[in-house]
């Protein structure tokens, strides 16, 4: 029907100290209203901005985790508009001079095809105040007042609301891997405003709509729902011949996110009505004559990304593609599961055999190990998260903790029930495997006595069972042991148990 010409501009808070141009903390206290400003914040006459160092090189980070061009010069303006959240008329941000041009994005599809979403620019600039509406009042808070942004602005190059959003989570994540923001939507951390406008051919001429931009969308599903909303409006008012015909420029709407439907807010501002001019307070940056920013150190210190770090999971772990995304999806966690895998090869290596090399041993256990210790984490630590409503930051179990944990399940000392159980122990009390497995409710059952015991019990209650297996159904021999692994609350020695049935049932 129609193609969708969609272009991204994303607000970003940075993770610094220190608000952008001033000494105020850079902390979000919503609870005591204006209780973090002072005089540059809050706009006062006279009053003199100084750059913040930490700002500068967060988002130079960012610029090269994207392929950007980081600019050996560039500078601060004022954008001037009238609105009470700006006390000094004023924001100050970057105009033609912005601190990191270009760059790309590469995303990957549900179809599995990978995209390049090129970005225009990276420019950083300061937060307003937050007004509340408060019956026929307005309340406005400057805490949030010079708060470090970043503004990441994309080419029209997203063509589905679903590639916006694939986009933005991709985005988020490099962010919290670059550890230069929390980039949460629902805590506005992380804000989008989205270009769309449609092309289609109509009697053999291609149309193209004006653009809408749609300000302030707070979460992945608005983006999205809000996307194709307006796209589809736009494509019906076009046929039924609406204002969007007659339409020359842009204009700005904002989404209702209750009602699902778009808001018309004002007729955008053409670019001239903001009369950027350079901030005189603030000196041009050419790296040429100052060390202010070493960008080479920068460039030395960024982590792995999360595309390059999934698919080196998916090679090295054995994974599907799915679980390395998984696992990749928190760095915490990759750590996490990258340190368990070096433990586990520790151990393997203190086991040393004479006749095998390390790469041998390595090579002959990893495949099982590396299934248990992805299954363990995606299947299980995940449903505990859930169940407790706890996150990975707060994980009181250790990576030595865990791979010891795997060795015991690959070991088969412990069956599944019992590992699950265990599990949960070490998730609420972070205790050491090996101290609650001594405690009564893990003790393993390994005496033959005791087992024979049990065994025989669950003989005696599945004559029939018992006689069908001799004739040849062995399948049964696992309804068996489950049950005799029942009576012993999981406890029992999984292999000693199989051994003691199957000579029991010999005929
Ligand atoms: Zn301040
Ligand atoms: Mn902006």
């Amino acid at each position: 029907m129609f193609e969708f010409i969609i272009g991204l501009e994303v607000h970003l808070e940075l993770k610094t100290k220190t608000k952008m141009f001033c000494f105020c903390e850079n902390k979000l206290d919503l609870s005591h209203p204006n209780s973090n400003i002072c005089p540059v914040c809050t706009g006062q006459p006279g009053a003199l901005p100084v750059v913040n160092r930490r700002a500068l090189e967060q988002a130079i980070s960012l610029g090269l985790s994207l392929n950007g061009r980081v600019a050996e010069k560039f500078k601060f303006d004022r954008k001037n508009y009238f609105y009470p959240d700006l006390p000094k008329g004023y924001q100050v941000s970057q105009y033609n001079h912005p601190i990191v041009a270009g760059g790309c994005l590469d995303i990957d599809l549900s179809s599995n095809e990978r995209i390049k979403i090129r970005l225009n620019r990276i420019h950083l600039e300061e937060d307003t105040a937050k007004l509340s509406h408060v019956g026929d009042n307005t309340l406005i808070d400057f805490n949030r007042s010079g708060i470090p942004l970043i503004e990441i602005v994309t080419e029209p190059d997203l063509k589905s609301p679903e590639e916006a959003k694939i986009f933005l989570q991709e985005l988020q994540l490099i962010v919290r891997y670059l550890n230069i923001s929390d980039a949460d939507m629902e805590k506005g951390q992380m804000r989008c405003d989205a270009n769309v406008n449609i092309s289609f051919n109509k009697d053999e001429r291609e149309i193209k709509t004006p653009i809408t931009e749609i300000k302030n969308l707070n979460s992945f599903k608005a983006v999205e729902k809000a996307l194709g909303f307006e796209a589809k409006r736009q494509y019906e008012e076009y046929i039924v011949g609406g204002e969007i015909v007659k339409r020359q420029g842009k204009i700005t709407v904002g989404w209702d996110e209750n009602k699902e439907k778009i808001i018309v807010q004002r007729i955008k501002e053409g670019i001239t009505d903001y009369r950027y001019f350079p901030e005189p307070d603030i000196p041009f940056f050419d790296s040429a004559t100052n060390d202010f920013i070493n960008i080479n150190n920068l460039q030395s210190s960024l982590p792995e990304l999360p595309s390059v770090r999934r698919e080196r999971f998916e090679r090295s772990y054995d994974l599907s593609k799915e679980e390395a995304k998984i696992l990749t999806s928190q760095k915490i966690m990759a750590d996490f599961t990258e340190h368990v895998v070096s433990e586990l090869k520790a151990w393997l290596i203190s086991l040393e055999t004479v006749e095998n090399s390390e790469q041998e041993i390595w090579a002959k256990h990893r495949p099982q190990l590396l299934k248990l210790t992805s299954s363990w984490i995606i299947n299980r630590l995940f449903y505990l998260f859930q169940t407790h409503n706890e996150n990975f930051g707060n994980l009181k179990i250790t990576p030595e903790n865990f791979a010891e944990f795997i060795i015991l399940i690959y070991e088969n000392k412990v069956s599944s029930t019992i590992a699950q159980k265990l599990l949960e122990e070490m998730f609420i009390t972070g205790a050491d495997v090996d101290k609650i497995i001594q405690s009564e409710d893990f003790k393993k059952v390994d005496n033959a006595a005791e087992i024979e015991n049990i065994v025989q019990k669950v003989i005696d209650k599945n004559a029939e069972m018992v006689k069908a297996y001799q004739n040849g159904k062995i399948n049964i021999l696992q309804f068996l042991i489950g049950q005799a692994m029942k009576d012993s609350k999981g406890r029992a020695d999984p292999t000693l148990l199989k051994h003691i049935f199957e000579n029991k049932m010999i005929k």
